[in-house]
């Protein structure tokens, strides 16, 4: 390919753009892992890392893993053979959860689903009412599914287990709604939340986290299923110190550290204001082009990523090499039932109203060139509406 001039938009939704801060960060020597200045980072970054999960009981383990690592953790520490879970079929990456649980030798049962809701309350009591014997050890689902842009309501669906009673685990996969979207381990009552690096805490893929609740943690003294490199035993124990039991991921450590510094900066509500004014222009582009968001319940658009459905007749990866050739733009593929039929926009993570504008222009020319018909009015409609909003901001300042 020809060399591109300027910066790549990489909005897909994640990987996301990596700030200068954090690469720099990044770009330091690799320091003795069992000295004392690696001490104070482990101690610093696990303690920041709880204040994103907003959690004081839990415990925080870092993996030098992506995040499907984290998933198998999740399980693999707290249940035992032939266990029931109960997962919700959101869309792909729920689908992947589910085959990896069958893969380590559990039996997940799947709830359901449209791919254009995000797990259901109601259907999860109902079938955890039904569940006389108690054999559901765990209710798994995905907060943010990537593969559609619909947020699942964590706390409804805590108060839905609650309701009917039920002993069983609860586990989040937060991997693309971590620091985008607001989250509460402690508060919505998560036994297990899976986060990655690479999303909205703007590092490099590589690191994954459990969060992990009192109850879970003693579900794991009896929980049969093998796990050595995933185990949180000798994570947690070396990790009171600011240590790990094996070589942990050094530079991407820095890179957490800065980015959680960054965060902190900023104010994490902040940060969940920005990520949601940004989706909520993105679909106003949508929709002053003509075209439809897949979501379609309003409660759980998700701030992180907008998913496109293509118009009849246009395949949505054609456009999206159009896009990627003509302005050096990537956006996210259709993934598994959805290929071919969405493209989804990634406005998470580092990401400022002028990069959302740059992101939305690039679809709006590159649809046109892709020959479909949409409306021209999508960036106007979302600047629009960036700009009352900063105009809100400012007469709230005044
Ligand atoms: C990206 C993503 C994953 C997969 O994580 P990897 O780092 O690719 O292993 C899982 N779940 C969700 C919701 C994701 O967005």
């Amino acid at each position: 390919m020809p060399r591109s001039a300027g910066r790549h938009f990489l909005q897909i939704p994640g990987p996301t753009n990596v700030p200068d801060r954090v690469l720099r960060a990044i770009d330091y020597p690799t320091i003795d892992h069992r000295g004392p200045e690696f001490a104070a980072l482990g101690k610093g970054v696990l303690a920041g890392m709880k204040r994103v999960f907003k959690t004081t009981d839990g415990e925080v383990v870092i993996y030098p893993a992506s995040g499907t690592g984290a998933w198998e953790a999740a399980l693999a520490n707290t249940l035992s053979p032939g266990d029931a879970v109960l997962m919700c079929e959101t869309g792909h990456f729920a689908a992947l959860w589910r085959k990896l649980a069958a893969r380590l030798g559990l039996e997940p049962e799947f709830l359901p689903g449209d791919w254009r809701h995000g797990a259901d309350p109601e259907a999860i009591e109902k079938r955890l009412r039904a569940d006389a014997e108690r054999r559901v050890k765990a209710v798994c689902v995905v907060h943010n599914e990537t593969s559609t842009g619909v947020a699942s309501r964590i706390a409804e669906l805590r108060r839905a287990i609650d309701a009917a009673g039920h002993p069983a685990l609860f586990m989040v996969d937060t991997i693309s709604s971590l620091a985008s979207i607001d989250y509460r381990h402690d508060e919505w009552g998560v036994d297990v939340t899976v986060a990655g690096s690479q999303k909205g805490l703007m590092l490099p893929p590589g690191l994954s986290f459990n969060c992990v609740s009192p109850k879970a943690l003693a579900a794991s003294k009896s929980a049969k299923l093998a796990r050595s490199y995933f185990a949180w035993d000798e994570m947690i124990a070396n990790g009171r110190n600011g240590f790990f039991p094996y070589t942990p991921a050094t530079n991407l450590l820095y890179g957490l550290r800065e980015a959680l510094a960054m965060l902190e900066e900023e104010g994490l509500e902040n940060v969940f204001a920005r990520h949601a004014r940004h989706a909520e222009a993105a679909r106003r582009a949508v929709r002053a082009w003509g075209l439809e968001v897949l979501a379609l319940d309003p409660r759980e658009y998700s701030a992180s990523l907008t998913a496109v459905l293509m118009p009849a007749g246009h395949d949505a990866d054609r456009a999206r090499k159009i896009i990627l050739e003509a302005f050096d733009l990537s956006l996210g593929t259709g993934l598994g039932k959805l290929a071919g039929k969405v493209f989804r926009i990634g406005h998470l993570g580092d990401f400022n109203d002028l990069m959302l504008a740059g992101t939305l222009c690039g679809v709006e020319m590159g649809l046109a060139l892709a020959g479909v018909a949409v409306k021209k009015e999508g960036v106007r409609a979302a600047l629009e509406y960036l700009a009352e909003c900063r105009g809100s901001r400012q007469r709230a300042a005044a």
